[in-house]
């Protein structure tokens, strides 16, 4: 069974059966072991000190085999369906290989040019198959994940509102503000603590019913601030949040940003990506506004973690905040002013050579294969929220968006607990795994489609393990 846009031979398409009968979570009947924290790896595996002499490594595949494999989650197994996909893929495998095999360490172009200039054409690639605005041109670098892409935005805009004076004093007594929803991810407000503005720095901004960002609600508390004595430093906007898939509106948000010379950092991790299909640009409605942005290939385009792509409009608030320079990094490439040193574009100093996999990505697949597997992605989510529509045990919690379905079961009493108890049934089985998450302090189940191996039998037999728990439940 192949996907139309597999060549034949995709190294690691399928995943061989015998593999699928494989729980996804732990070994049967150990989910009391798991809960108490022990996976059995150091007991079973581990003695207390490393080896004095070397070993065959058939030895440690042994071990891989007999208690790893089992205490894994298996992300990449066709019925996975929680959080967000992780998509693997055996094009980004081989690039990775080769990334790790040749080892280059990236920080500086001329330790290795290839290493930034692959990186770079990566960047522009993906940024036209996304339609991402021509102010991000050149603006574009490879961070491990979303939360490292918002932490660096946070220092750019520093940079940016102090003129590069919190370089020398950091805030300097100043007090700043950034503003998010209850439903940003955590990364943002994180980053807000190790730059060092402190929790009091975060503003959480109201959100309508749907969980995106009120913009009135937003001005009113910059104006707010600003009366204060208060700078607001910058906007977290999310396109796409983790729970359940609010859009903040980019155009209103982008507008009061600009309005009071605030930096719009735009969140789109799982979302960005499907801005390869025309369909679904809407995604990325109003990132003209952005002063910086980022998504995941790591998420949902096939492309093993880790792999964020961050873009920011302002490269020199950018690496104005970043650059430092020790004499024995000096070379005479950096001198010339002509080329681009990545270490001044994020946290680490050393850099894998991530753009090979994404290279190989992009290249095996073709933009049109990246664009069937989000729409193979987008037709599952219909699939399994038409399977729920049909059961009045159960109800949608909003329509299924992109990949992902948002349900409750309203049979066993509807109640919170009852959705953990079907989850943990159903996940205790080992052959489906979901999650879940709560709105208004109501706990529903999330499923994400948009593995990379997963097809549309093995939606109809998650739905089947679904309905069968809550029938012995
Ligand atoms: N932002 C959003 C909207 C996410 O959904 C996630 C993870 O799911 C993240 C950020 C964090 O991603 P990362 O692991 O790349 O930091």
């Amino acid at each position: 069974e192949r996907r139309p846009h597999e060549p034949a031979g995709v190294p690691g398409a399928r995943v061989p059966d015998d593999r699928l009968d494989r729980r996804l979570l732990g070994e049967p009947g150990e989910p009391s072991r798991r809960r108490s924290g022990g996976a059995g790896f150091r007991a079973r595996a581990a003695p207390q000190d490393p080896p004095e002499s070397g070993e065959p490594f058939e030895r440690l595949l042994q071990d891989m085999e007999d208690v790893v494999a089992p205490a894994l989650l298996h992300w990449q197994h066709p019925r996975f369906f929680g959080y967000f996909p992780a998509n693997a893929s055996g094009p980004a495998v081989l690039g990775d290989l080769l990334a790790s095999g040749l080892g280059v360490q990236g920080m500086n172009w001329n330790t290795s040019p290839a290493c930034t200039e692959v990186e770079q054409q990566m960047l522009e690639w993906t940024r036209r198959a996304l339609g991402l605005p021509e102010r991000f041109r050149d603006g574009g670098v490879i961070q491990d994940t979303a939360s490292s892409a918002v932490l660096v935005a946070v220092l750019a805009a520093l940079q940016r509102a102090t003129e590069g004076r919190s370089r020398e004093t950091g805030t300097g007594g100043r007090r700043y503000a950034v503003y998010l929803t209850s439903e940003t991810h955590s990364a943002a407000t994180k980053a807000a603590v190790i730059a060092g503005l402190g929790l009091g720095s975060v503003r959480t901004v109201a959100t309508g019913s749907d969980g995106s960002m009120l913009p009135e609600e937003l001005r009113a508390r910059i104006e707010a601030d600003r009366g204060d004595g208060v700078t607001p430093l910058m906007v977290v906007a999310t396109r796409g949040t983790t729970s359940a898939l609010a859009f903040d509106p980019l155009e209103e948000v982008g507008a009061v940003c600009r309005s009071h010379g605030v930096w719009l950092h735009v969140d789109a991790a799982y979302a960005g990506v499907a801005a390869v299909c025309e369909e679904l640009r809407w995604v990325n409605d109003g990132v003209g506004y952005a002063d910086s942005y980022c998504t995941n290939p790591h998420k949902w385009l096939l492309t093993n973690f880790d792999c964020d792509l961050f873009w920011v409009a302002d490269r020199e608030a950018l690496t104005g905040a970043l650059s430092v320079l020790p004499e024995y990094l000096r070379n005479s490439a950096s001198d010339s002013g002509r080329v681009t040193d990545f270490r001044h574009w994020q946290i680490p100093l050393g850099r894998r050579f991530r753009a090979l996999k994404l290279w190989s990505v992009l290249r095996w697949y073709g933009v049109a294969g990246l664009r069937d597997h989000v729409r193979v992605g987008v037709e599952h989510a219909r699939l399994f929220a038409d399977l729920v529509r049909a059961d009045d045990r159960f109800e949608l919690t909003r329509d299924p968006c992109l990949g992902l379905v948002c349900f409750r079961l309203t049979a066993d009493g509807g109640t919170s607990e009852a959705q953990h108890r079907l989850m943990e049934t159903v996940n205790a089985e080992g052959t489906t795994f979901l999650t879940h998450s709560e709105a208004d302090g109501r706990v529903f189940l999330r499923f994400a489609t948009g593995g990379t191996f997963t097809r549309d039998h093995h939606v109809v037999e998650a739905w089947k393990a679904l309905q069968g728990a809550v029938t012995e439940g």
